[in-house]
């Protein structure tokens, strides 16, 4: 595989492989970047020595470019997109980004379908898959599930790496069913939302509709909701949660860290992450 560039992560690990002569002798078998999480705009990217990939592309691609600047990463590295569903704070770089040649867009079925039907003027190279199945992305292990939402098929994603590290993104539920509890419980890395405090949304100037839209069991996950994931799942493994998917108006990240310090208190061992909703500074996760 050839370098991209001296600062690219992925190419300085690879680098690291040449001269040591064995990537496993490294406890750090990637990097994590959120770029951005909020009901604005999603977009991640998980590096790993085989692959560049974004997980939604919920902003600009002018924007994501932007963000990857910052980190070194050139946009041309970025391999695939992994999408969760086709609401627009996941999507809304798609068209852009879908003229880079090469790069690939991971959806199943109805999700491609409704992103594509915004592509008026350009073509993404889908690549679809049934929702629940699991199958292989350059080295990673791609599970999907599905996640109550009002969208056309939404889902989750865990991703496990070649040295058995994995990584789970579960945002915009409107509850956790059994099967999202099942599929997350042996995860290192967990992304989960934290959408709104209740006090907020109840008192927020948004229409009754609105409301409870959000608050319904195909909307999003309140504060309380993501806690008692937390509290709840079966999970020794876990080391890392970051708290994602803040709603600008109906939540604060402070009330979001002072929700979380029975679990903090309960997994001290975890480290836990607040993304701030308005923050343009991508936040860098190294293992
Ligand atoms: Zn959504
Ligand atoms: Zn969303």
């Amino acid at each position: 595989m050839e370098a991209k560039t001296a600062l690219n992560p992925r190419s300085t690990i690879w680098e690291l492989r040449n001269i040591q002569g064995a990537f496993a002798q490294f406890s750090v078998s990637f990097n994590f970047y959120i770029l951005g999480s909020s009901s604005s705009g999603n977009c991640a990217l998980l590096s790993t020595p085989d692959a560049n990939i974004l997980i939604d592309a919920g902003f600009s691609a002018r924007r994501i470019k932007r963000s990857l600047d910052m980190l070194n990463v050139e946009m041309a590295s970025i391999d695939a997109v992994f999408l969760t569903h086709e609401h627009c704070d996941h999507c809304a770089g798609v068209a852009g980004l879908s003229r880079m040649e090469n790069l690939l867009f991971f959806a199943n079925r109805d999700t491609a379908r409704a992103v594509q039907s915004t592509c008026t003027k350009t073509n993404p190279s889908w690549r679809i898959f049934d929702t629940g199945i699991s199958f292989s992305f350059q080295g990673i292990t791609v599970e999907t599930f599905s996640i109550p939402h009002d969208a056309a098929d939404p889902v989750g994603y865990t991703f496990t790496l070649a040295d058995g590290a994995t990584l789970s993104w579960v945002t915009d539920l409107g509850h956790v069913p059994r099967l999202v509890r099942e599929r997350i419980k042996h995860t290192d890395y967990l992304v989960l939302e934290s959408n709104y405090d209740v006090d907020m949304l109840a008192c927020s100037a948004r229409p009754l509709s609105l409301k409870q839209r959000i608050k319904g069991r195909h909307g999003h996950l309140s504060n309380d909701l993501a806690l008692e994931l937390l509290l709840t799942l079966e999970s020794t493994r876990l080391k890392q949660v970051f708290l994602a998917h803040l709603s600008n108006e109906c939540n604060t990240p402070a009330l979001v860290t002072d929700a979380m310090a029975t679990a903090r208190a309960a997994r001290p061992q975890c480290g836990f992450t607040v993304i701030a909703p308005d923050s343009t500074d991508p936040v860098v996760f190294t293992p």
